[in-house]
């Protein structure tokens, strides 16, 4: 009698079940919200489908980069931007040869840090003082010296060796005046943080090879006009030095906001869609066919958020396309007007109430940029974000020279290019896009090949980019190609008819 009585109650209890399986099923599939650039939602769910990927062989990540991101190390950050602080100031007119405070202390307490870097790193790392006399200019009010602190680590592919990697942040620091070398000015955030995660970069990456140079640098002068990096990227330029990309970090600390939102998941890449350096030819073929969002900045930022999706998914990398922030620059600028790529990473929120700041308490508000309001952690993912990216670049071949477009009409699309040099290279991929994605959506490896037509898909249609892929599979930076200047017939001009 009893199993009778509960039989009923059995079939009850296994409805009940099944229906809430389907229920759990019907929500783990359609119950998502939809993307949005506010919401760190998406990210998380990137995350676990991108683990997934991995473990499905989907995603093939390079080994060494993985270690790389894993070993990069928050404590590391912190204890470095707590150093930095305790000199007081970093402003650039401060004192430079007090050992305890001003921006001489920050400078060589930056210099033996890196130099202990390199100590791991087989002589392929090289620290330099870059010093110079910075005369007398706007925030400058006597001629004063300056000293870049450049750690190079050497390429060891004979062939990518002269290309170079450049990864930045400033360790001057400002309060409320720029010319107020006296009063105290802890830049925690602007930007120590910046100073931190390339000095923790180049504690990591010391210790592995890369076929391309990185140079990790640290660089005063920021806040009285960039003075730092425009004089290193006008000393490359004057040396035909072969910077590939180069990164600033630049307030990179907070994952809390002045409008109090909490993002410790985003970091915002800004690059420029039209080049500072363009030339008069450019524009006139970019008012004529379009561009405009596809300079080699702009493909620097795409290939930032390809890396970082792939081997740190629960980061957003949001692509800002605009050189800079209203009213602010920073030190990828002097390296965009010399023809470079060039992007800025920041905060996505940031607080002005810590930036630029006398330390003081004001109607119960805290003023000044104090490592209080750092978030070490956020600081670590912002550094893994870029050295992912760095090593993914330097490990890889370079962007493919001369690459053209055939502007002959026709439905399909011709693409040519100039053979890479390296010798571990596997061959070319063509990437494409609807003319209004962000983002490279397709792509398609064509082998070996020095020029390849996409057959029925018109140039008019589409946007189109080569990169080169060596054999283990590390892929270069998006070439852009120009329009290949069409050869004139003998009865009709060279110019396009107006039709
Ligand atoms: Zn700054």
């Amino acid at each position: 009698m009893r199993s009778t009585d509960a039989w009923p109650f059995r079939l009850t209890a296994h409805v009940f079940l099944l229906t809430l399986l389907i229920l759990v099923a019907f929500v783990r599939e359609f119950g998502q919200t939809r993307p949005s650039e506010a919401n760190p939602r998406p990210a998380r769910t990137k995350a676990v489908k991108t683990r997934r990927a991995v473990r499905r062989g989907i995603i093939a990540r390079n080994p060494q980069i993985s270690k790389i991101v894993a070993e990069i190390d928050a404590r590391n950050i912190e204890n470095t931007i707590r150093k930095l602080v305790s000199f007081g100031t970093r402003n650039t007119l401060s004192d430079q040869n007090d050992p305890n405070r001003g921006i001489g202390a920050a400078r060589d307490w930056l210099y033996a840090e890196f130099q202990k870097a390199a100590a791991a790193s087989g002589g392929r790392m090289t620290v330099e003082k870059q010093t110079f006399e910075q005369p007398k200019a706007a925030r400058v009010p006597q001629p004063t010296m300056l000293t870049n602190i450049v750690a190079t680590l050497k390429g060891t592919q004979p062939e990518s060796a002269n290309r170079v990697y450049v990864v930045s942040g400033h360790y001057d620091s400002m309060c409320n005046s720029p010319t107020d070398a006296k009063c105290d000015a802890p830049g925690a955030n602007d930007d120590a943080s910046g100073t931190a995660a390339v000095l923790e970069m180049a504690r990591v990456m010391a210790r592995y090879k890369f076929d391309a140079t990185i140079i990790f640098m640290t660089v005063p002068g920021e806040e009285q006009g960039l003075l730092g990096a425009t004089y290193f990227a006008e000393n490359s330029k004057k040396n035909n030095v072969n910077i590939e990309a180069m990164f600033t970090n630049d307030i990179i600390g907070s994952s809390l906001g002045g409008n109090g939102v909490r993002d410790a998941h985003t970091v915002r890449v800004f690059s420029e869609g039209v080049p500072s350096n363009e030339t008069t030819a450019e524009a006139t073929s970019r008012r004529s066919v379009g561009g405009e969002n596809d300079s080699a900045s702009r493909q620097l930022a795409r290939f930032i958020k390809e890396t970082s999706e792939r081997y740190l998914p629960s980061m957003k990398v949001w692509m800002i396309y605009r050189r800079d922030r209203y009213g602010r620059g920073g030190d990828h600028q002097p390296f965009l007007e010399r023809g470079y790529a060039a992007v800025r990473f920041t905060e996505p929120n940031e607080d002005y109430h810590h930036q630029h700041q006398n330390v003081r308490v004001e109607n119960g508000v805290q003023y000044g940029d104090l490592p209080q309001f750092d978030d070490f952690k956020y600081i670590a993912d912002v550094a893994r974000t870029n050295a992912a990216a760095l090593a993914a670049l330097a490990l890889g071949p370079a962007r493919p020279a001369n690459v053209f477009i055939a502007t002959g009409l026709s439905n399909d699309t011709e693409l040519k290019w100039d053979a890479n040099k390296e010798p571990d290279l596997a061959g070319y991929e063509i990437v494409w896009r609807d003319t209004t994605a962000a983002t490279w959506t397709n792509s398609r490896s064509v082998g070996n090949a020095l020029t390849y037509t996409m057959k029925g898909m018109s140039k008019d249609n589409y946007f189109f980019g080569v990169r080169a892929v060596d054999k283990e599979g590390n892929r270069s930076q998006v070439s852009y190609p120009r329009p290949l200047p069409r050869a004139p017939r003998a009865n009709q001009p060279a110019a396009a008819p107006p039709d």
